[in-house]
């Protein structure tokens, strides 16, 4: 009798996306047939693989991504910054063209603004053994390599990524020295570069020196592997990662196209083994900053187990504003989302200190006023509630 009505099960909202995510993946498999159609399976998925044929000389981006006038002018200009795009996360790119701006540069990085500065966190000053960052009172930030996954042209430390000599076991030893003679470090947050380019070896290296520490309680790993060389994330190293725990790992994700079938095998396996995730994601002019593109990447990452931790104001680096939006704009996203949808879809919106401050929330003010015992306050939808204090 009712049977019949019942034939729609799932909502249109749900469908749409569905149809999105299938068109999605079979651009990946187009592009792959198009520019690395005698790569095999096998080598497709292998990490090495994807990192040895990285996407990098101005005539490969030109075959693969038809470069824009504005594109190539910048090649000519010799930027600092290497350029350097897995065929995987080129695959990625291909399905959305706002993406693009986050990997290849444009002539707009050789235009500097007032505010900018070549290390606007000061993070050298804060920098008391080369590679450690001690800004904040319990834990330190250690750069493990100036090699990382990609190169996302807004990079904080594009001054010192993709180029130079990478760090050395000597670096590290320095490093691991500075934490074991400061035992209020309770938290340290392997950086880069992204640490995850570097071996299995040289990873559980570290990991072990640092566990051996008594005073460190948590180790955190920044990466942005699982969404652009999610292929790392092997079996080997799983296995290493499993032994060092409580780890926390904090993945930058940028826009949710990023959450593909791979990257979401890849931060499940993690989660499988114990690994709370987090993300970080930069606010970007034209690439995520609007209300649905970010709320859907925030939907996405939930789904693959990563909880939404930050959105950063995008750092004034030399060349990079192009790339920001008013700070209202991060309120005003951070307002779409509180009440409209989960809280756990809710990243808390900071920006960095220029000069080393450290990270400093923003959020629009939800108390309105404070009179006398009674707080003011303006819920989600804007309507107005009071509380008693005592
Ligand atoms: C971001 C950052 C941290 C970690 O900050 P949390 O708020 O604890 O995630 C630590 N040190 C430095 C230098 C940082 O930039």
């Amino acid at each position: 009798m009712n049977d019949k009505i019942v034939i729609e099960t799932e909502p249109p909202s749900r469908k749409i996306k569905q149809i999105q995510e299938n068109d999605q993946r079979s651009y990946c498999s187009k592009f792959r047939q198009k520019f690395f159609k005698d790569i095999t399976e096998v080598q497709w998925n292998n990490w090495q693989w994807q990192f040895r044929n990285c996407i990098r000389s101005h005539q490969q981006l030109d075959e693969i991504f038809e470069l824009s006038q504005d594109e190539k002018t910048i090649f000519d200009s010799n930027q600092v910054l290497p350029v350097s795009i897995t065929p995987y996360y080129a695959s990625v790119i291909s399905t959305n063209q706002n993406l693009r701006k986050t990997m290849i540069p444009v002539i707009q990085e050789t235009v500097f603004s007032i505010g900018e500065e070549v290390d606007p966190l000061h993070e050298e000053n804060q920098s008391p053994v080369q590679g450690l960052i001690h800004r904040y009172p319990d834990r330190v930030l250690f750069l493990t390599t100036n090699r990382c996954s990609c190169y996302c042209r807004y990079c904080t430390r594009s001054r010192v990524v993709g180029r130079g000599a990478f760090c050395s076991k000597q670096d590290w030893k320095k490093c691991i020295d500075y934490i074991w003679s400061n035992d209020q470090i309770r938290d340290v947050i392997l950086s880069g570069g992204d640490p995850l380019t570097l071996s299995n070896e040289e990873i559980k290296w570290l990991l072990s020196e640092i566990r051996a520490i008594p005073h460190v309680q948590v180790i955190r790993i920044g990466t942005k592997v699982p969404f652009v060389l999610p292929q790392r994330i092997t079996r080997d190293l799983l296995a290493v990662l499993k032994k060092y725990q409580p780890l926390y790992m904090s993945i930058h994700a940028t826009h949710p196209v990023e959450v593909t079938k791979e990257a979401k095998i890849a931060c499940e396996s993690l989660a499988n083994i114990g690994i709370p995730l987090g993300s970080q994601t930069v606010l970007l002019k034209g690439v995520n900053d609007d209300v649905e593109t970010m709320k859907e990447l925030m939907h996405r990452l939930l789904m693959v187990r990563v909880r939404p931790y930050y959105l950063y104001q995008c750092d004034p680096i030399m060349g990079s504003s192009h790339f920001r939006t008013p700070v209202e704009k991060g309120i005003e996203i951070i307002q779409g989302l509180r009440g409209f949808t989960s809280g756990y879809a809710v990243p808390q919106y900071v920006i960095d200190a220029p000069g080393g401050g450290g990270k400093i929330p923003l959020l629009k003010n939800y108390v309105k006023a404070k009179q006398g015992q009674d707080y003011i306050l303006e819920n989600y939808e804007g309507k107005i509630f009071t509380y008693k204090d005592n």
